[in-house]
């Protein structure tokens, strides 16, 4: 099945000169959200995971099918303000200024083998914070998994010594 065909591409949004990559048509279709599911759950079985993490908002919707299936848990990382428990914080640089994500300290236990999802490797900010956090509470991360990489960005820059799998590329 070709996924691309299920990815509809938005000139200009959220702002001038950036081509937006949109998923909601791959996720309104039954047959193509299970199809990515089921790849990205073939790549998790060779990795021994214990635990799915994954960014707000779309991480969730691409990750938590994953974990259902593999019959293990899922862990939110939200915007400052979002889980009510004692969380980890790590900041991260944008093109400007900063941004933050958080995760209950108690979600992810010392030594777990962990697996991180998100729809979109743009230019790894996202998943390079993400890393910092499950590593900063003991996590091990054994791969990284994204629906779509946008090759000219370079995010696998950042992620340099961690495995990832991507189901398409631009
Ligand atoms: P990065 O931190 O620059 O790698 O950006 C990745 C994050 O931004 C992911 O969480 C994506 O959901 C979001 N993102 C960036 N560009 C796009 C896009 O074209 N379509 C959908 N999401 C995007």
């Amino acid at each position: 099945m070709d996924l691309k065909n299920y990815v509809t591409t938005i000139e200009n949004y959220p702002k001038e000169g950036i081509l937006f990559r949109d998923i909601t048509p791959l996720m309104a279709d039954g047959e193509a959200f299970r199809y990515a599911t089921q790849q990205i759950v073939d790549y998790a079985d060779e990795l021994d995971v214990d635990v799915i993490v994954g960014p707000e908002a779309r991480g969730f919707i691409v990750g938590c099918p994953v974990a259902y299936e593999l019959g293990i848990g899922f862990v939110p990382i939200r915007k400052p303000g979002k889980l009510p428990r004692e969380v980890a914080t790590v900041e991260y640089d944008l093109e400007y200024g900063t941004d933050t994500l958080t995760v209950h300290k108690d979600d992810i236990k010392p030594g777990q083998r962990v697996l991180i999802i998100d729809d979109l490797l743009a230019t790894g900010g996202t998943v390079k914070a993400t890393i910092d956090l499950v590593e900063k509470l003991g996590g091990v991360v054994v791969g990284c998994a994204f629906l779509i990489e946008l090759a000219d960005l370079d995010g696998k820059a950042k992620l340099e010594g961690y495995p990832y799998k991507t189901l398409m590329t631009y």
